[in-house]
């Protein structure tokens, strides 16, 4: 078999959640209405309704294309993509085709230790669809989800493997949902994604045919999807067929993709201005205040808390896979001042847990406020780290105050010299192998007897002040 280059490029279509529509008043928030009560003349595609576009729509358009580093079009317009939309009574879809709002973006991320750049062609503003659910007697539409405010976010065709297709739609997501103008869900279908695929000789620089594939439900079938439709080209090459341009479905539970119709051509949508709505125009004031909104992004957060905060890039780098929990971490270093303790207790405490619990940190139980009076609790000697988690598992359950926790169930640190001593000198006592291992030189022996010592105490001893002790008293023997 000869060998072959994979090529990518991704169609993300993104809903922006704006209050109302892209073209008129209606309510946007859709999700759990009845059906067809988010709707107006506009939405529902009536003859004479004229659209207006939302402001705030393209305030959105504009912060997610500065997220993805493009450049804004000071002028742009929209045009009709024509089309029999069982969906879309107008029979034409308002998008961007000749001059779209924002172009010639990328995103940068290092996979296996390559920095990795995917080029993004364009981004435009478009209208959603209703939805349309087939039964076996009838076909029902739902205009709640008509007229919701879309961005279709186009790569070109350079990406060159999954893996990198998988990291790009994570960061991709990942940004979109820092700067607040999506939910970005794959599952809610605020995320959807589309990938065109086509194969050819290493190394050659002609493209392939390509086919597009859709009904991509997670970015894990994106993976499999392109990896199946790559196999199956290379295959009908080796035979000595073609590869034929046209749209396929994935289906998930096979995990194989199938023909669904005759790839258009951009000529088969007679594209056209859109009569109905003026040309768009952004001027520099609207940019440099959206500028100045957007939000700090992960990767810059992770360099800043390894600069102020003095953590490594890994413990950075899992503090910022959400704002959220980032958020969480800086407010509890705010309140307790320990920047190093407090990353040690997220990473392996609070990620812990949440792992354990498949929860996220808005749903974690332990307020960043409690958790930081837990950490100041140990950083002031009150009690043992090892009695901090014990007391961080209740907090678990029901956010206590750890300093209630401590009062009831009396788990103060004995840092009183006189009471360990005692403890000191019954292990001393008890354990004279492991005092003269230590006094011949095996100083690891002292791990045995501070064993000792803190079980004695239940654990409340001050492990330091013990070890002080246990050498002070040892060497007078
Ligand atoms: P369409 O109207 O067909 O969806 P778009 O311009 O919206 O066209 O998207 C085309 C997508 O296909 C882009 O992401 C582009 O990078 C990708 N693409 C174009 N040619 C190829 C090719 N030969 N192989 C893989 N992807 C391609
Ligand atoms: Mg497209």
């Amino acid at each position: 078999m000869k060998e072959y280059d994979i090529v990518i490029g991704l169609e993300v279509h993104c809903q922006l959640k704006t209050n109302t529509k892209i073209w008129c008043n209606a309510d946007a928030n859709y999700d759990a209405k009845d059906p067809n009560t988010c709707i107006s003349p506009v939405s529902t595609g009536m003859p004479g309704a004229l659209p207006r576009l939302n402001e705030e729509v393209l305030n959105y358009a504009i912060k997610a294309a500065l997220a993805l580093n493009c450049d804004i079009n000071r002028v742009s317009y929209f045009d009709r993509k024509n089309y029999f939309y069982p969906d879309s009574p107008k029979n034409y879809q308002i998008t961007q085709y000749f001059k779209p709002y924002a172009e010639n973006g990328y995103l940068e991320f290092i996979r296996n230790d390559k920095e990795v750049r995917v080029e993004i062609e364009r981004i435009q503003i478009e209208e959603d669809t209703a939805k349309s659910i087939h039964t076996k007697h009838e076909s029902i539409l739902n205009f709640n989800r008509a007229s919701i405010p879309l961005i279709e976010i186009i790569t070109k065709p350079c990406i060159t493997n999954p893996q990198d297709a998988y990291v790009y739609l994570n960061t991709l997501k990942e940004r979109l949902k820092y700067t607040g103008v999506s939910d970005v869900s794959m599952e809610l279908g605020s995320l959807r994604c589309d990938a065109n695929v086509s194969i050819k000789e290493k190394g050659s620089d002609k493209l392939g045919t390509r086919t597009e594939t859709k009904n991509l439900n997670s970015f894990k079938a994106v993976v499999r999807a392109i990896e199946y439709e790559a196999n199956r080209q290379m295959e009908l090459i080796e035979k000595g067929e073609r590869v034929v341009q046209e749209t396929r479905l994935w289906d998930d539970e096979k995990g194989i993709t199938r023909p669904m119709r005759n790839k258009e051509e951009a000529m088969d949508y007679r594209y056209f201005p859109e009569p109905d709505l003026p040309r768009v125009l952004i001027l520099d004031d609207r940019i440099e205040k959206l500028k100045s909104e957007m939000p700090e992004f992960a990767d810059e957060k992770q360099s800043r808390f390894m600069n102020i905060y003095g953590l490594s890039e890994v413990d950075a780098g899992n503090l910022v896979t959400s704002i959220e929990l980032a958020n969480y971490f800086e407010n509890v270093v705010k309140l307790t001042n320990e920047p190093k303790l407090s990353s040690n207790w997220m990473l392996t405490e609070v990620l812990r847990v949440l792992k354990e619990e498949y929860i996220d940190i808005n749903e974690f139980k332990v307020s960043s406020e409690n958790l930081a009076k837990l950490i100041k609790l140990v950083k002031e000697g009150t009690i043992s780290s090892k009695i901090a988690k014990d007391i961080f598992e209740i907090m678990c359950e029901d956010n206590k105050d750890p300093n209630t926790i401590v009062k009831e169930k009396g788990l103060i640190q004995i840092s009183d010299t006189s009471e360990i001593e005692k403890i000191v000198k019954q292990v001393i006592e008890e354990n004279p192998e492991s005092v003269n291992d230590y006094l011949n030189g095996k100083d690891r022996a002292i791990k045995a007897l501070m064993g000792s010592a803190m079980k004695i105490s239940r654990g409340k001893a001050n492990p330091q002040l013990v070890q002080e002790l246990l050498i002070k008293n040892m060497s007078k023997e």
